[in-house]
């Protein structure tokens, strides 16, 4: 999602003759486009602001602005406006379009600028296509989230669960189509719940599988309780629909989950998931992952593990619980030792390792159809199920290219392959 936030934001500089310099060090404009998800990204901020400061006293012109998840809460704002005195613009996650605008104002001797205002509002001026050279065009399809997860920052920071119209998503996505894009990934914190007056996500899926061109269609992210069976089945029968799934657990315990707020049981999730095998071929399955959730015990983590060997995921995205003020989990009995969290993450790490180099080696010999966004010797591609393969393109230009590659090794789950002509 800040992939892609940043993308626009470039573009909105770009529409007011503002271009993208090739270092901080050569920029007129700093903009740290920050996230808050976990502590750990909020610490690279602050790193991040250190190194600026230095570039700001070598060049006093430069002009600093800070926006984002992280600042839109008031204290992180205030936080950073008393350390680092040197940033000219704060602003959070609503106002990203203004700060072209910001920067000017700056620019004409304005000293400092805050601006944390909500504006739930769908923000039409930068959902525009993007001049994104990579291969892989996101397009958010929603903002915000309602779902309230007892541990997550998001729904405070990013507010109430919105749409886009379809028919803006369709032409955003027709655009893009028509320019060369052959990966298009639908962006929202629970995309299964995008509704556009009678259109809901399974309506909006078929209408876009059914703009004409050679692409696929990707998504995330999925949020378990609302995945229907008929999201599935259309992904299983509709050639333009990627087989591939993120589907977040966050637990293998159900006393977890309800503690999360996450609104499925293990049995539930473990449903969802035969139904994707089902009606999925080849389908590519993913999820994330949080260890040290507040009371959890060696038994639930024993059930994470669990679940993770039995689905079998092609790749794991685990975090480690990250107290986040103002959310029900920080303030809740049992919060885990870090020791304990570092133990657990590590189990589960080398329990994927495991399932993820067994479900590469079984690859070899196979052949994939591949989108290449890569070049040279160590070229890469990804599947459709989003795995990715390393291979040479013997000096042809595949990037952004369908090409079909057989697998002829995997190393510590990695794929390496050779063009198949
Ligand atoms: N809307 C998506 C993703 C939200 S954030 C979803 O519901 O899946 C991405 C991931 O960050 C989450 O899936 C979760 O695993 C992780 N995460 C969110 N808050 C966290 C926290 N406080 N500590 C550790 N991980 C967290
Ligand atoms: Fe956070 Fe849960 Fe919303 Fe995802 S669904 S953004 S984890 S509150």
């Amino acid at each position: 999602m800040n992939v892609h936030e940043t993308e626009k934001l470039y573009a909105a500089f770009e529409r007011e003759g503002i271009g993208a310099a090739d270092s901080a060090e050569n920029a007129d404009i700093v903009v740290l486009n920050t996230c808050c998800v976990r502590e750990g990204a909020e610490t690279r901020v602050i790193g991040n602001l250190g190194r600026i400061k230095k570039l700001k006293q070598s060049n006093p012109n430069l002009i600093v602005a800070v926006c984002g998840c992280m600042t839109q809460q008031e204290k992180a704002a205030e936080m950073l406006r008393k350390r680092c005195p040197f940033i000219n613009i704060i602003t959070g996650t609503y106002s990203l379009g203004a700060l072209p605008q910001m920067v000017k104002a700056v620019r004409s001797g304005e000293k400092f600028i805050l601006d944390l205002s909500v504006n739930e509002e769908i923000p039409m001026g930068i959902n525009e296509a993007c001049r994104s050279d990579n291969v892989n065009r996101f397009v958010n399809i929603m903002y915000g989230c309602d779902n309230f997860c007892t541990y997550c920052i998001v729904p405070y920071v990013k507010g109430r669960e919105r749409s886009r119209r379809l028919a803006d998503v369709k032409s955003e996505v027709e655009g893009l189509v028509r320019n060369g894009a052959k990966e298009i990934t639908l962006l929202g914190q629970n995309v299964n719940s995008y509704r556009d007056g009678n259109n809901d996500f399974y309506a909006l899926l078929s209408e876009l599988s059914a703009i004409d061109g050679d692409f696929w269609i990707k998504f995330m992210t999925s949020h378990p309780k609302d995945l229907s069976g008929d999201v599935i089945k259309l992904i299983g029968r509709e050639k333009k629909l990627a087989n591939y799934v993120h589907l977040p657990v966050q637990s293998g315990s159900d006393e977890i989950l309800k503690k999360m707020n996450r609104k499925y049981s293990v049995a539930d999730y473990l449903r969802k998931i035969d139904m994707i095998r089902e009606y999925i071929p080849h389908a590519g399955l993913t999820s994330d992952i949080i260890v040290g959730f507040p009371t959890e015990t060696e038994e639930d983590f024993a059930a994470t593990l669990d679940l993770v060997r039995r689905v079998r995921y092609n790749n794991l995205f685990m975090f480690i619980y990250s107290k986040r003020n103002g959310t029900p989990a920080a303030i809740m009995e049992g919060q885990v030792p870090e020791a304990i969290k570092k133990e657990r993450i590590t189990r589960l790490i080398n329990a994927q390792s495991e399932i993820s180099n067994e479900l590469a080696s079984v690859c070899v010999g196979e052949t994939f159809r591949v989108l290449c966004d890569g070049r040279g010797k160590n070229a890469t591609g990804k599947t459709s199920d989003d795995r990715v393969i390393v291979f040479d393109d013997g000096g042809a230009d595949l990037y952004n290219r369908f090409v079909d590659v057989e697998v002829t090794s995997a190393k510590n789950s990695k794929l390496y392959g050779r063009i198949k002509v």
